[in-house]
């Protein structure tokens, strides 16, 4: 059965510098960037692509961070509840990589399917130093829950396929999605921070081998001229203000 409906979940806001955001930027200055959730129904399965960030976190980060903006309804739980839904409901919750603003609500399901690359899990265990702060341990090891690790790219669904997309990790994957009225549309994640790292082809900032990474926004570009699809970036400020946010939906 062929997609349905694609809904923007936001899970707030946080303050992360630009030297972060662009590769070989050395500004210290902060920017406001969303932390976005999707959520994919088809005539037979309900995905989720990325669980934003962990409701403990929240605390710390409201008096740590003055960027830091969320509010109750922008609880995962919530944007779910209001379309319809229950973290029961989802059958597959796809990781695009195992960063904290990511991962950080994984542990609300418990009888869904986690989807995440193979060398992503593997790495997020035992990750060098360097990016030890992105990868809280407690986020994803999680002890009887239901892991799928892929190995490349994969169909999971009709109309929604896995697309390896490694260089911000080493396991980063994108989601694509086949709309049935406004056409295909890849969900980056962190290998496209905003638009302009589309656009002008940089890489992330943060990013643990940034040729990998500058081959994975090529690759998505050219299945995107490929196939007519848009991409849509993992954390773009501007971007997000366009978005169709939930309950609405891109059919
Ligand atoms: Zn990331």
């Amino acid at each position: 059965m062929p997609v349905q409906a694609l809904y923007a979940l936001q899970n707030g806001f946080i303050g992360f510098q630009r030297a972060g955001l662009f590769y070989g930027e050395f500004s210290a200055e902060k920017v406001q960037i969303p932390i976005a959730c999707w959520l994919v129904r088809t005539g037979d399965a309900t995905i989720l692509f990325d669980t934003g960030l962990s409701p403990r976190a929240i605390p710390g980060l409201m008096r740590n961070d003055p960027m830091a903006r969320f509010t109750e309804d922008d609880l995962l739980v919530h944007r779910l509840d209001r379309v319809g839904l229950e973290p029961d409901d989802v059958d597959l919750v796809v990781l695009s990589h195992l960063h904290y603003d990511h991962a950080g609500g994984a542990q609300l399901f418990p009888k869904s399917e986690l989807v995440v690359q193979k060398d992503e899990y593997a790495y997020a265990h035992y990750p060098a130093s360097f990016f030890e702060s992105f990868y809280y341990r407690k986020n994803f090891d999680l002890p009887g829950y239901r892991w799928r690790l892929l190995d490349g790219d994969t169909e999971l669904a009709p109309g929604v396929s896995a697309l390896r997309s490694d260089g911000h990790t080493p396991g980063h994957q994108s989601l694509f999605v086949e709309l049935p009225e406004s056409g295909p549309v890849i969900l980056a994640g962190d290998s496209c921070y905003w638009l302009e790292h589309v656009e002008t082809e940089r890489p992330p900032g943060v990013v643990w081998n940034p040729t990998l990474a500058l081959h994975s926004i090529k690759r998505l570009k050219t299945l995107a001229r490929l196939t007519g699809a848009r991409i849509f970036p993992g954390h773009d400020p501007v971007f997000w203000e366009t978005v169709t946010q939930a309950p609405d939906a891109y059919r």
